[in-house]
Parts: C-alpha cells; sequence; structure tokens
C-alpha cells in the first residue's frame, strides 16, 4: 500500500478495436469516484488506430492517452507505415512509449531510440522511456552496466525531466509472469534514480492484480507500465484500488 502519486500507464500492445472501448466507461467511473484520485494519473497507450475513439471515450475524465511508438523525423515524409510524433500529437496523443523491449528486439538501438525521444518532445509529447535487461544480461550480471548504457546513450544531450517518465521493465519479466524479488527491484530503481535524479521511475512486467501487493511494499517506484493485465478493466482497476490499500 502507498500513498504516494503514482503513475499507471496501459500498454494495450498490438491488440484491440473500437469494440475493445465498450468497457472504458468502467474506468472512467472508478476514477471519477476514487477518494485517492488526486494521486494518481492514468494514460492508456492503445494502438494508434484507436487513439482518437479512445479519446472521445475518455473526455473530461482526466484521462490520459499516448502512443506505443513513433518515427524519429517531426516531419512527413515517404516512410510506408510509419507515424510520426507530430502526426500523433495532432491526433490528441499526449505521450509516447519509446525503447519499448519489444521495439529494441525488433532491431531499435539506443541512438535511433534517442532520435526518437527528441522528435517527440519537439512535437509536445511527453515521453515514456523504457529500459531494461534480458535474461541472459541479468544472468551474466550486467543489468547496472546495460541500464546505464541505455540511459546514456537513450539521454544523451536531453535534458528534460519533466517530459520523460523511465519505465524500468526488465525483458525477461515482460509478459512471462516473473517479477523481480522486491529487495532486487528495490535496488535496481534506487541504481536509476541515482544516475538520472529527479526522474520518475516506473515499474513494469506482468504486473497484475496478484502481485500488486508485493510491488507496492518497495516504496522508490513512481508507478506501473501494464501490459497484457491493461487490456483487462477490471484487472486494471483491481491495480489501481490495490495499490492503495
Ligand atoms: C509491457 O509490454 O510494457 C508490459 C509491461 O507487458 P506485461 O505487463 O504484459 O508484462
Amino acid at each position: 500500500m502507498t500513498n504516494k502519486y503514482m503513475f499507471f500507464i496501459a500498454n494495450w500492445k498490438m491488440y484491440g478495436g473500437l469494440n475493445s472501448l465498450n468497457s472504458l466507461h468502467k474506468v472512467v467511473k472508478f476514477f471519477k469516484n476514487f477518494k485517492k484520485k488526486k494521486f494518481i494519473k492514468i494514460i492508456y497507450c492503445p494502438p494508434s488506430t484507436l487513439i482518437r475513439p479512445m479519446l472521445k471515450k475518455l473526455k473530461n475524465s482526466n484521462i490520459e492517452v499516448g502512443a506505443q511508438n513513433c518515427h524519429e523525423s517531426n516531419y512527413y515524409g515517404a516512410y510506408t507505415g510509419s507515424i510520426n510524433s507530430s502526426m500523433l500529437k495532432n491526433v490528441g496523443a499526449k505521450y509516447v512509449i519509446i525503447g519499448h523491449s519489444e521495439n529494441r528486439q525488433a532491431g531499435e538501438n539506443d541512438r535511433l531510440i534517442n532520435r526518437k525521444i527528441k522528435s517527440a518532445i519537439k512535437a509536445g509529447l511527453k515521453v515514456i522511456f523504457c529500459i531494461g535487461e534480458t535474461s541472459k544480461e541479468k544472468r551474466k550480471k550486467i543489468t547496472k552496466q546495460v541500464l546505464s548504457k541505455q540511459i546514456k546513450f537513450g539521454l544523451a544531450n536531453i535534458n528534460k525531466k519533466n517530459k520523460i517518465i523511465v519505465a524500468y521493465e526488465p525483458v525477461w519479466s515482460i509478459g512471462t509472469g516473473l517479477i523481480p524479488k522486491p529487495k532486487e527491484l528495490y535496488e535496481t530503481i534506487s541504481f536509476i534514480k541515482k544516475k538520472i535524479k529527479d526522474y520518475k521511475i516506473l515499474y513494469g512486467g506482468s504486473v497484475n492484480p496478484k502481485n500488486i501487493h508485493s510491488l507496492t511494499s518497495i516504496d522508490n517506484i513512481d508507478g506501473y507500465l501494464v501490459g497484457g493485465a491493461s487490456q483487462d478493466t477490471k484487472k486494471f482497476i483491481d491495480i489501481i484500488k490495490k495499490t492503495y490499500n
């Protein structure tokens, strides 16, 4: 249980059609009546196809909407299949996830991620910057080196603490049901906080209503990036409720 200001960010990944928005009114109602609502920020990051219709459903709710990635350029261009940060801003997104391990695994490197972060900030978006080690890197005990490198190059020449939220997402934890041991997670979050002072640091990786109590015992986490469980409205609401009692 916590009494801190916390972020709850839903990453829907490549899931969802218009009918997936039908249960959002439950989150809106929950948030409206939630006693601790001043303590929380809820952000939904659906596929880009759903940004606009989702915003309609969330109108006047104070729940915000972001995207899951963007192109590195701020300008229109011949990049078939891509969407840039200015276009996301234009349809109402306020945030964008950059550096998610699923995109790193698909070939995005730290320097490209750095350019994307700069373009997103230039377009007026806030960035949810993901970092995390793979299971192999964890076994080799090089987590700190990996995180240091991702931070050093990903945030090179960027000094916009209030525009960036960092999400620590161990790759081995994403979608696996595994989460780090509390002591280990506390230490890793502390390590990141020491490296980049004054940034909000979230945890992401298999957060669900069953493990949220053990996560809330770690008092240096500023919120959660929730993948699978965020697609189920009841589970997402439960995660938020259980964080506060
Ligand atoms: C994610 O993909 O950002 C994530 C945290 O996924 P999951 O919660 O499903 O592990």
